[in-house]
């Protein structure tokens, strides 16, 4: 296989080996359904009660409150959804203009049904300021709905601020946390969600594999139909494999936080000193909060689209805005909610590091903008 150099760990990241190894047995030997009362499902029974047990304390919950979902769509769609719909009334909902379209469309499709939806502006440096909820959350406010760093871009919002705010007027709090779970510490008690997305490919899982924490109190209806899997919440057969390869790729992340925060940090450093070093004119969007290793960069009067061609017939893998949305050639919504010129907005790429970059790989990324930029 060609050798490529992997700079896109926001829109997927390679399976951990831990999490390859702890799935493998439930193919062809623990294949059992964990619904059965037989002694051959106790295996896979096991399993699938340990694993919720661990991505619970990994992330500060109590094991009855994390939900199996097919990943972060789902989830999103999930907490959304069963919000809003959870009677006849018709509700406001406080979302951000550059979420990711999993809470965007679904908000579109509560709206159909006659909800409110009110879209919260971010700051020029991708922030959503707790003051901008304050005005808008009213008594008729249901649910406010805002991630906790953007997949573009990579800012991280005061989520504690933003929850604070919602729990004061009684209003629920839920955060898209896909691109955080795994990667930055979370406790969701002291955070003060009370629902939170995670997807297990994002931080060294199985794909078409997530999670939807919900808080003890908070009453949120079933969202598939079907059998008592998931306390009755979401029917279906439940992906062990997937399950058991996502709680150990999260404690995996969560063991070595510190350190593959560090490592990443010191990769994006030199990154973008040399970058700087090039001469080549930049701008990094995001403002001074982001995740480590996701850095969203506009080149004046550049094509975002053509570096990423010129960049992968060099071997290298990087992106232009959001993966999801990688059909789409339109300036994407998240770089128009911060106000971005077109001239920089079109010239934008997304370089997302994980833990399994290396120096060398850096050097290469540079290498190859400079192939395309110097001129
Ligand atoms: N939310 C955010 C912020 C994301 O970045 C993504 C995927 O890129 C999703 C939701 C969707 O997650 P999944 O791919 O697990 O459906």
């Amino acid at each position: 296989m060609k050798h490529y150099v992997y700079a896109d760990n926001a829109a997927t990241t390679k399976m951990d080996k831990v999490a390859y190894e702890a799935m493998t047995p439930y193919f062809l030997e623990e294949y059992g359904n964990a619904s059965q009362s037989y002694a051959f499902s106790r295996t896979p029974k096991k399993a699938l009660k340990e694993a919720r047990e661990t991505i619970a304390s990994c992330i500060g919950a109590f094991s009855d409150e994390i939900y199996f979902t097919s990943g972060g769509t789902e989830s999103d769609n999930w907490a959304i959804k069963g919000v809003a719909t959870s009677n006849e009334r018709k509700y406001t909902i406080i979302t951000s203009s550059f979420e990711h379209h999993a809470v965007l469309h679904s908000c579109t499709a509560m709206e159909k049904l006659g909800h409110q939806i009110v879209y919260l502006k971010p700051e020029k440096t991708g922030e959503i300021s707790p003051d901008v909820l304050k005005r808008e959350i009213t008594e008729d406010t249901k649910l406010v709905s805002v991630m906790y760093a953007n997949n573009e871009i990579g800012s991280i919002q005061p989520i504690k601020d933003l929850s604070d705010i919602a729990h004061e007027k009684g209003v629920l709090f839920h955060t898209d946390a896909v691109q955080v779970v795994g990667h930055v510490d979370i406790d969701v008690h002291s955070l003060g969600v009370d629902m939170l997305s995670a997807s297990a490919h994002k931080f060294n899982g199985m794909k078409g594999c997530g999670f939807l924490y919900v808080r003890k109190s908070c009453d949120l209806i079933p969202y598939v139909d079907g059998g008592a899997q998931e306390s009755g919440s979401r029917a279906g057969t439940e992906n062990i494999p997937g399950i058991v390869a996502m709680a150990a790729a999260l404690k995996n992340n969560c063991d070595h936080l510190e350190e593959n925060s560090k490592k990443i940090t010191s990769l994006e450093n030199e990154f973008l000193r040399m970058l700087a070093e090039s001469n080549i004119p930049f701008v990094r969007n995001g403002g001074l909060h982001t995740l480590p290793g996701l850095i969203s960069l506009s080149f004046p009067g550049a094509d975002g689209e053509a570096i990423l061609h010129r960049l992968d017939l060099l071997g290298i893998c990087i992106s232009t805005g959001s993966a999801c949305n990688s059909q789409n050639t339109e300036i994407s919504h998240v770089l128009k909610a911060i106000d971005l010129s077109d001239e920089y907005a079109k010239g934008t790429i997304r370089i997302s590091l994980g833990k399994n970059n290396t120096m060398k790989d850096v050097e290469k990324i540079v290498s190859g903008l400079k192939k395309i930029l110097v001129k």
